[in-house]
């Protein structure tokens, strides 16, 4: 076969969210298999791929993640958006902030284009689900409401906790199968 009917179908999907809700980490995880024992924090975009196998066909997925603040440089931040198959969007259950960020970077890829009407899907991570509850813990309730008026589907999530390891699995495949259909 020619080098060309070997290239593999790529999906390229974007994750975004603050700085320090665990883009990094889950990204790491998915493409990885484990939790990273050091992450330093993102400098201009990082970026990690995966094959997958589905129904006979290899794919390539490619996840995206930036720094929080990247989302001010326009440069970087053209590149990023462009050719985009599915947003994943994170917050930090354990921070609040983090979720009431969640409309800014909801506008931020309206404005690239990946908005409710572009038909790109995107789903919301509530990611830390592993660690104890603080008082002001994210309620679940609130991000479903937010999720469903939003037109994405919410799953709550730990990059870190073993017994996630399925979970984040299993949401990056739904991921990847409704892409592929
Ligand atoms: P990013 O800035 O969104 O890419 O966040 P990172 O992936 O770099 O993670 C930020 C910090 O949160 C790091 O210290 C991680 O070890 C920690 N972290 C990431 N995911 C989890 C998680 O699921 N649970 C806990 N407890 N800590 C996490
Ligand atoms: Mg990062």
């Amino acid at each position: 076969a020619s080098a060309h009917s070997k290239r593999k179908r790529t999906f390229k999907v974007i994750i975004v969210g603050d700085a320090g809700v665990g883009k990094t980490c889950l990204s790491f995880r998915f493409c990885n298999g484990r939790f990273p024992e050091f992450t330093e924090a993102t400098i201009g975009v990082d970026f990690r791929e995966r094959s997958v196998s589905l129904e006979g066909e290899m794919l390539k997925v490619q996840l995206w993640d930036t720094a929080g603040q990247e989302r001010y440089r326009q440069s970087i931040v053209a590149h990023y958006y462009r050719n985009v198959h599915a947003v994943v969007f994170v917050y930090d259950v354990s921070d609040p902030k983090s979720f009431a960020s969640l409309p800014a970077w909801l506008e931020e890829c309206d404005k690239h284009g990946l908005g409710q009407i572009s038909e790109v899907p995107r789903i919301l991570i509530g990611n830390k689900c592993d660690l104890e509850v603080p008082a002001n813990r994210v309620n679940t309730d609130a991000a479903q409401i937010f999720a469903d008026r939003n037109n994405m589907a919410l799953f709550e999530t730990s990059a870190k906790k073993e017994s996630e390891a399925d979970h984040v699995e299993s949401i990056f495949m739904t991921l990847v199968h409704h892409l592929h259909r």
